[in-house]
């Protein structure tokens, strides 16, 4: 069975004050069946990654720079993220792919640095809302993808985040048959490239993740999770939507 994994994803948001939300989801999750990560800013992954020590939850990083050092002020390498012991990072999201022009090229490069790092890459793809109107979402996802899966990718090195920018931080969502689709894509597409080692990766639904829609979400085929923005900034919204995911995990 493919491995369960609930997301967080702080982005620019949490200070010291926050680090009682993750105590909380320790207290509350600690024998939690699938996986639990949290992405904070890169200026709270030791201490939270030093408070998940021994626990199930992981921490993680929301994006590093596909070099392995250099002259390049203010990024943040894989190394840099693992060596404060982060094991994940996110690579690709939509806001770094319009705030940064990133490109699928430096995405993929970006996840090469990851795993050559001993990270597992979280590499997001989605489509905008003009190219779902246009009806080309499976051809950009198809393109995304080819072009920014990293070749050193493994069933546990590599996860894929399904994130529609129209549905993160919209309150939209896709119908649970558009996100199926979008989901039974993938796990086809990747069968074709990496042959059974398909199957185990974890394929995340992100965008507008709530309690209130999880449960249904969680039983779409081929959703092995979630990528949650707004919603994992409090363990009181967190927590349901892992409890809900548990169910589905071994
Ligand atoms: C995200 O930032 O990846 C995301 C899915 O955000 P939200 O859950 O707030 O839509």
């Amino acid at each position: 069975m493919t491995r369960k994994l609930a997301a967080g994803n702080w982005k620019m948001h949490g200070h010291t004050p926050n680090l009682a939300e993750l105590q909380r989801l320790l207290d509350i999750h600690s024998n939690a069946k699938c996986d639990v990560l949290l992405c904070p800013p890169a200026t709270l992954i030791h201490r939270m990654a030093t408070m998940c020590t021994d626990s199930k939850l992981a921490i993680g990083g929301q994006d590093c720079h596909g070099a392995v050092t250099g002259a390049h002020t203010g990024e943040i390498s894989a190394q840099m993220l693992a060596d404060a012991g982060a094991t994940y990072v996110i690579v690709g999201h939509s806001e770094r792919r319009t705030d940064h022009n990133e490109t699928n090229a430096d995405i993929r490069s970006k996840a090469e640095a990851a795993i050559a790092a001993d990270l597992t890459a979280i590499v997001c793809l989605g489509e905008s809302e003009a190219e779902r109107l246009a009806g080309s979402t499976i051809e950009v996802i198809e393109q995304q993808l080819i072009e920014s899966l990293p070749s050193t990718a493994n069933a546990e090195n590599l996860v894929i985040a399904y994130e529609p920018i129209w549905a993160i931080g919209t309150g939209m969502v896709p119908t649970l048959d558009q996100i199926a689709e979008v989901h039974d894509f993938l796990r086809g597409k990747l069968r074709e490239i990496m042959a059974n080692a398909a199957d185990d990766i974890p394929l995340l639904y992100g965008g507008s993740v709530k309690a209130a829609n999880a449960v249904d979400i969680f039983n779409v085929s081929n959703v092995d999770g979630a990528l949650v923005g707004g919603a994992s900034l409090k363990a009181d919204d967190f927590s349901p939507i892992i409890s809900a995911l548990d169910v589905h995990a071994k």
